[in-house]
């Protein structure tokens, strides 16, 4: 039985589902939040990815049918770009991400990955090409090699070197005392978020996938450690679709668009330049979050 670093109640009714040695972690993050609750027909073909492209073609979703929570969502990501929601705590952000993944299926509207409804697809073989870099990573009790290399069947010990080269994590594995043996999670060493995260980072590289969820951690991170996670972040969502769930604004910076939700609807939409220009939501919340992060730094430097 798969070992995970989380209390077995918190796992509740996807316990079944972590039994099974080769669960996808990606699954398994989602699963401890919620049930899906998908119909899936028997049958349904394998989903053609080609490039890439992720279309939410007017899409209504609820929870519950009192608390709709998603109105009219409609955007289009074209094959290796990267769009960027932001939006208050519970406007739906996550939400998108859910149904991306089909935990979920829209109440009314489609998403369409390549052109195919997923909701006439395997599932499986939507989640096998999208990658997901979790807010909080859930690692098992294992070594960190296993916990890297899970990201794909059969890598070697050069492949998982490699990606955690990438993902900046390389030199602080070297430095523990059983280097990649060391054992992370409830049982073995305590790894700081930044640190799991950059893991997870390097798991999806391993993955490779042609689709990209990023669900930036809400949990307060030191400028440098924000620095390098979006020098990552970069790095992996180059030449893959990517959706960005963002807290901080200065990770959607470089996105192609950028969409701000609130409490389920779009309520503005463009470039980071053109969102300023509105001088609507998004440009007071950019003034604010500069202002807060010189402050932090101010503050950081005092520290020293
Ligand atoms: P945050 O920035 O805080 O992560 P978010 O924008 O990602 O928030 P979502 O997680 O998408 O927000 O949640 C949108 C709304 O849906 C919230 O009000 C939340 O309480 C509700 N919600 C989320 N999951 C469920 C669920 N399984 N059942 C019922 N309501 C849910």
């Amino acid at each position: 039985v798969l070992q995970v670093c989380l209390p077995l109640n918190a796992l509740g009714f996807a316990y079944r589902e972590v039994k099974d040695a080769w669960v996808n972690v990606e699954r398994l993050f989602v699963l401890l939040r919620e049930k899906p609750e998908i119909a899936q027909k028997p049958d349904q073909p394998a989903l053609k990815i080609q490039a890439g492209e992720v279309v939410f073609d007017h899409v209504y979703f609820h929870y519950v049918p009192e608390r709709p929570i998603l109105f009219d969502i409609s955007f289009r990501i074209p094959a290796g770009k990267t769009l960027a929601v932001v939006g208050g705590s519970g406007s739906g952000k996550s939400t998108l991400a859910r149904l991306l993944l089909r935990f979920y299926d829209p109440i009314q509207g489609r998403i369409l990955v390549d052109g195919q409804d997923i909701a006439s697809v395997r599932v499986d073989s939507v989640r096998q090409v999208i990658g997901v870099v979790p807010q909080d990573t859930i690692l098992f009790n294992e070594s960190i090699a296993y916990n890297i290399g899970y990201g794909r069947n059969g890598a070697t010990l050069e492949d998982i070197h490699n990606v955690a080269r990438a993902a900046h994590i390389h030199e602080f594995i070297e430095s523990l005392p059983e280097k990649y043996d060391t054992l992370v999670g409830e049982r073995g060493v305590k790894l700081s978020g930044g640190e799991r995260q950059r893991i997870a980072v390097a798991r999806a590289m391993l993955k490779n996938p042609p689709i990209l969820i990023f669900d930036e951690a809400t949990s307060a991170l030191d400028s440098s450690s924000e620095n390098a996670i979006q020098r990552e972040l970069n790095r992996l969502s180059t030449n893959r679709t990517t959706l960005i769930i963002a807290h901080r604004l200065s990770t959607v910076v470089g996105a192609d668009e950028i969409m701000v939700l609130e409490r389920g609807r779009i309520v503005e939409r463009g470039t980071h330049a053109e969102l300023l220009s509105l001088r609507g939501m998004y440009a007071q919340l950019w003034l604010l979050q500069q202002r807060q992060e010189k402050e932090k730094v101010a503050a950081e430097a005092q520290n020293l």
